[in-house]
C-alpha cells in the first residue's frame, strides 16, 4: 500500500500516468495545429493539458471510463492496484473502506475494473501454438461440477489454453457442433495443433484443417504422443486452469449468475495469462482505460 501511494500520491501523478500510457508523455505532435513535438502543460485543478503551440486542450481521460468521474483518480488507481495484487475481482466491500466511498460507488468501480480486463485481453487475438480445448459447466446449485449436462442453472464455458500460457474462456449457449466450431474458429487459426478430450462434437475440427488429437478420458488415457506429428496430445493445461477456477469460485464467489459469468471468467483468465507479468498487469489495465 505504501509502495502504491509513493508512486501515485495524488491526482496529478495518476493523470500523468494516463498521459504517458495514452500519448507516450507530454511531448507529441499537436492534434490541433500539427506542430511537431509540441509541449503540453497541465492546467491547475483540471484534468486537462494545454498545448504550448496553440492552446489546444487535451484531456487524457477523454473517451475512457474515467471521463467525467467524480471519484478521485487515485481511488480508481488504487482499485486497479488492489485487483493486480490480490489477483481476483475486487468486491464493493473490499474497496469501500480504503476508498472512503459509498458501497454503491465502490461496487461500480469494481465492476468497471472487471470490464477493463475484458478490454485488456484483446479478445479478437488468435492463439498460436498447440491449443487445448475443454468445456465445463459452472454455476447452478452444485457449483463447478464437470459434465453435469442439463443441470438447471448451469452455464457452459469453453476454455482455450495455449501451451505458451495464454488462456481464454467463453460462455457458450450449448455444445452443438456449430456452436463449438464457431467458438474455436473465433480464437484459433485453422491448421494449428489442437488437443481435446473425446467429446463427439469436436470431431468437426479435422474438417477445418486442424491437427486434432484426442485423449480418451473414458478409457483412462490422459496423454498420448503422436509419432507422425511429434506432438503430445493432452488437455492438462486447460484442466489445471479449470481446477483453479473452480476452487476460486468456491472460495470467493458463492454464486455467480450466468449474467456475470463472462465478466468473472475474463478477470480470471486475465490474471492467469499474466501471472508472469505482475507489474505489467497494472499497465495493461491503464492502457485499456
Ligand atoms: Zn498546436
Amino acid at each position: 500500500m505504501r509502495e502504491f501511494f509513493q508512486r501515485f500520491p495524488d491526482e496529478e501523478a495518476c493523470l500523468e500516468h494516463i498521459m504517458n500510457a495514452r500519448f507516450g508523455g507530454t511531448r507529441f505532435d499537436c492534434m490541433s495545429c500539427g506542430t511537431v513535438d509540441a509541449t503540453h502543460h497541465k492546467l491547475a485543478k483540471r484534468r486537462t493539458y494545454v498545448a504550448a503551440c496553440c492552446g489546444h486542450h487535451v484531456n487524457p481521460t477523454a473517451g475512457t471510463i474515467l471521463h467525467d468521474t467524480r471519484t478521485p483518480l487515485v481511488s480508481w488507481f488504487y482499485a486497479m492496484y488492489l485487483f493486480c495484487m490480490t489477483r481476483h475481482g475486487v468486491s464493493g466491500k473490499e474497496l469501500q473502506r480504503p476508498l472512503g466511498a459509498t458501497y454503491k460507488t465502490a461496487y461500480r468501480i469494481g465492476q468497471r475494473i472487471s470490464d477493463l480486463t475484458v478490454k485488456a485481453q484483446n479478445f479478437d487475438a488468435l492463439f498460436f501454438g498447440h491449443v487445448e480445448l475443454d468445456e465445463i459447466y459452472v454455476g447452478g446449485r452444485r457449483s463447478g461440477g464437470k459434465r453435469g449436462r442439463g443441470a438447471p442453472g448451469k452455464t457452459i464455458v469453453m476454455g482455450l489454453a495455449s501451451r505458451d500460457g495464454d488462456m481464454k474462456a467463453v460462455v457458450i449457449p450449448d455444445v452443438k457442433e456449430d456452436t463449438l466450431r464457431n467458438a474455436v474458429l473465433d480464437s484459433v487459426e485453422p491448421g494449428l495443433v489442437v488437443s481435446t478430450d473425446e467429446l463427439v462434437s469436436y470431431n468437426l475440427l479435422s474438417g477445418d484443417g486442424f491437427k486434432h488429437g484426442v485423449v480418451k478420458h473414458g478409457a483412462k488415457e490422459y496423454a498420448h504422443y503422436d509419432y507422425r506429428s511429434s506432438e503430445t496430445f493432452h488437455v492438462n493445461t486447460v484442466e489445471g486452469f479449470w481446477r483453479l477456477f473452480k476452487a476460486a469460485v468456491r472460495l470467493t464467489h458463492v454464486q455467480i449468475s450466468g449474467k456475470h459469468m463472462q465478466r468473472y471468467l475474463s478477470e480470471f483468465t486475465f490474471c492467469a495469462s499474466n501471472r508472469e507479468r505482475v507489474n505489467g498487469m497494472f499497465d495493461l489495465l491503464v492502457e485499456a482505460l
